[in-house]
C-alpha cells in the first residue's frame, strides 16, 4: 500500500495539477494571489462533473413519491440561484457581521500574519536560555520545523542539535496562553529571529467588503460579498413557498461562489478564498427534525462513498456539545485525510448541521442570541433589537393539520472545491503497467469514479488510414471523449491515465475489416474487442 499521508505525495499531486491542467495559481503571470485559483481544462470538467453529479443526485433525480432508505417520509426538493451581493441587514441578521471572524496574531518582526488558532510550539532550552518556539506549519513538518528553528535561535551546529532541552510536545499556543504555561512575551514568533515579537490576538472579520454604486463613501454603500450561500435560500424561503407547490418537508438546494478573507490559506485549494459551495436548507417540522438530521448526515456520507472516496480515509464526526455552534441542536462533519495532514488527521468536506428554527427567526424577528437555553432577540443598550429582522412571516401553514410553525433546518453544506481535492488526492495512484514490449512501465493514474472523469473515452487510432473519426463522432454526443492521434500507443494511454480517462478505444488494421475496436479499462487493464456498433452502448451502460 502507498504512503498516503506525506507532503512529497502532496506535492506530486499539486504538480500532476498544474502539468495537465487540472489547476493553476490565479493570475500566475503576476506571481499569483494567495488564497485563488483557477481550473483548467481538465480541472474544470472534473469540478463541473462534481457539482452536477451532486445536483443530479440531490435535486434533479430526486423522487419525491419514494420514501428513501432512512427517511422518515418522501419530501420535495428544488433549487434557486442567488446573488453574491446581498442586502447587509441579511448579514446582520445571520450573525456573520458580528461574529464571523477569526482571532489573528500578528508579527512586529517579520510583518506576517497568523491564525491563532494554527500555531503550535514547545518549550525549548540551551545552557540557561528559554524559550517557546513556534510554528505555523502543520502535520509531520511541525516539528522538524521547531527543531530547526531552536536550533538557529540557539546558535548551534546540526550535531549540537540533541543538547536542546524540550519541555514535552507540541501544543496549541493559543491553548498554551489561556492555560498560563506560555506568555507572548516567551514566545518566538514562526518567522521571527526573537521572542516577543507577537501581537495580542484580534478578531479579523472575514466577510470581503465592497462599495455599491459611484458614490462610495459612507456606510450606507457597504456590502459584503456572501461567505456562504446558505442566507440566499432563507430570505427567498417565502418566493419559493409562494411561488411553488412545494410543501414541508421540503428542501432547496443551491451551488455557488462564497468568499471569505481567510487569513492564512493553504493547502493548496482546501483553505481559499474564494471557493464554491454546494449547499441545502432542508425545512422539516420541528418533532421530525431529529431523524431528518440523521437521515441528512447519513445520506450525504454514502454519497462520497458511493462517488469512490476510500472508506478508510473518510471519517463522519459528530461535534461534541461544546463545538456546537450557538445555534445548533446537532452537527457532524464528513472529514477526508488528505495527505497534506499528518496521519490520523482528517480535513472538512462537508459539514451537517441541525439550526432549529434560527436562520428563519432570525430574518423575521432579527439577530438572534442563546439566553437561559432559549433564542431570544439581541437588544442594544436602547434596548432595541441590536440588528431588526425583516418583519416579514418566515412561517408555514400546514393545510392538512391546519398548524402553523417555523420550520426547523437540516443543513448539509459542502465545498465543492475541496470535494474535487478530496476525489483527486483520492485517485491518485503510482504503479507500473507492461508496456508494449511486455516491460513494466511506471505510470501516475487518477482513478476516478467515471461519473467525475474529465474524459470518459479516448479514441486512439494505430492506422494512418480511417482511424475511425466517425466512432468519435458517435460518441461525442453521449459523452466528454478525445480523439488521440499522436505518439506511441503506450504515450497515449499514460496520457489518458493522468488525466483520469476510465476507457481507451484503439483503433487497428483489424478495424476495418471486422468492425471491432479494442477497449482498454484504465483500472483492470483488461483489453477486450468490442463490436463498433455497440460501443456508444457499452459505455453508456458502464456510465450509468
Ligand atoms: P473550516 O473550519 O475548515 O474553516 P468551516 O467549518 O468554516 O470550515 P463551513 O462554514 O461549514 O466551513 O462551510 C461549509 C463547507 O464549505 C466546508 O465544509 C468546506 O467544504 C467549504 N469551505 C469553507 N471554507 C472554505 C475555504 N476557505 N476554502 C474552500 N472551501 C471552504
Amino acid at each position: 500500500m502507498q504512503n498516503q499521508n506525506d507532503q512529497s505525495r502532496m506535492d506530486r499531486i499539486v504538480s500532476l495539477a498544474k502539468r495537465r491542467g487540472f489547476i493553476f495559481q490565479s493570475s500566475e503571470i503576476y506571481g499569483g494571489l494567495n488564497g485563488f485559483w483557477d481550473y483548467g481544462p481538465l480541472g474544470v470538467a472534473l469540478k463541473r462533473n462534481l457539482k452536477d453529479a451532486w445536483w443530479h443526485d440531490m435535486v434533479a433525480g430526486h423522487d419525491e413519491l419514494a420514501t428513501l432508505a432512512g427517511a422518515p417520509s418522501p419530501y420535495e426538493m428544488t433549487g434557486l440561484d442567488c446573488t453574491i451581493i446581498m442586502h447587509p441587514q441579511v448579514w446582520k441578521c445571520s450573525g456573520h457581521f458580528d461574529l464571523f471572524h477569526d482571532w489573528m496574531i500578528d508579527c512586529r518582526e517579520s510583518k506576517r500574519r497568523y491564525r491563532y488558532d494554527h500555531l503550535h510550539g514547545r518549550w525549548a532550552a540551551h545552557r540557561g536560555k528559554k524559550v517557546f518556539v513556534t510554528t505555523d506549519a502543520s502535520g509531520d513538518e511541525a516539528a522538524p520545523e521547531t527543531v530547526a528553528r531552536a536550533q538557529k535561535f540557539f546558535g548551534l551546529r546540526a550535531k549540537q542539535v540533541d543538547e536542546i532541552e524540550w519541555g514535552g510536545g507540541l501544543e496549541s499556543l493559543q491553548q498554551a496562553i489561556a492555560a498560563g504555561s506560555a506568555t507572548l512575551a516567551d514566545t518566538l514568533g514562526p518567522d521571527a529571529t526573537a521572542p516577543g515579537s507577537l501581537t495580542e490576538p484580534r478578531e479579523f472579520n472575514l466577510m470581503f467588503e465592497t462599495r455599491i454604486g459611484a458614490l462610495a463613501g459612507d456606510d450606507e454603500d457597504r456590502a459584503f460579498l456572501r461567505p456562504e450561500t446558505a442566507q440566499g435560500i432563507f430570505v427567498n424561503f417565502k418566493n419559493v413557498l409562494d411561488t411553488s407547490r412545494v410543501r414541508v418537508p421540503f428542501g432547496i438546494a443551491q451551488v455557488g461562489k462564497s468568499f471569505r478573507n481567510e487569513i492564512t490559506p493553504r493547502n493548496f485549494t482546501f483553505r481559499s478564498r474564494e471557493f464554491e459551495q454546494m449547499e441545502i436548507e432542508f425545512f422539516c417540522k420541528p418533532a421530525d427534525s431529529a431523524a431528518w438530521y440523521r437521515y441528512w448526515r447519513d445520506r450525504r456520507w454514502k454519497w462520497y462513498l458511493d462517488l469512490g472516496l476510500t472508506a478508510g480515509r473518510l471519517q463522519l464526526r459528530e461535534h461534541a456539545a461544546d463545538e456546537l455552534s450557538h445555534y445548533s441542536v446537532g452537527t457532524a462533519d464528513i472529514e477526508y485525510a488528505f495527505p497534506f495532514l499528518a496521519a490520523g488527521e482528517f480535513g472538512e468536506l462537508e459539514g451537517i448541521a441541525h439550526r432549529g428554527d434560527f436562520d428563519l427567526r432570525s430574518h423575521m424577528e432579527g439577530k438572534l442570541v442563546r439566553q437561559d437555553g432559549g433564542l431570544v432577540v439581541e437588544t442594544g443598550p436602547d434596548g432595541k433589537p441590536r440588528h431588526k429582522g425583516s418583519g416579514k412571516d418566515l412561517s408555514y401553514f400546514d393545510d392538512i393539520t391546519r398548524e402553523r410553525f417555523v420550520p426547523h433546518v437540516i443543513e448539509p453544506s459542502a465545498g465543492a472545491d475541496r470535494a474535487t481535492l478530496a476525489f483527486l488526492c483520492d485517485a491518485y495512484h503510482e504503479d507500473e503497467v507492461p508496456d508494449e514490449d511486455g516491460k513494466p512501465r511506471s505510470r501516475t493514474v487518477l482513478k476516478l469514479h467515471p461519473r467525475l472523469a474529465p474524459v470518459k473515452a479516448a479514441i486512439l487510432p494505430l492506422v494512418k488510414k480511417d482511424g475511425m473519426p466517425d466512432l468519435y463522432r458517435a460518441l461525442k454526443p453521449h459523452m466528454a471523449c478525445q480523439y488521440d492521434e499522436k505518439g506511441s500507443v503506450g504515450r497515449r494511454y499514460a496520457r489518458q491515465d493522468e488525466a483520469g480517462t476510465p476507457w481507451c478505444l484503439t483503433v487497428d488494421g483489424q478495424s476495418l475489416a471486422d468492425r471491432t475496436v479494442t477497449l482498454r479499462d484504465r483500472d483492470s487493464l483488461v483489453q477486450q474487442r468490442v463490436a463498433i456498433d455497440e460501443v456508444v452502448d457499452l459505455l453508456r451502460d458502464k456510465l450509468s
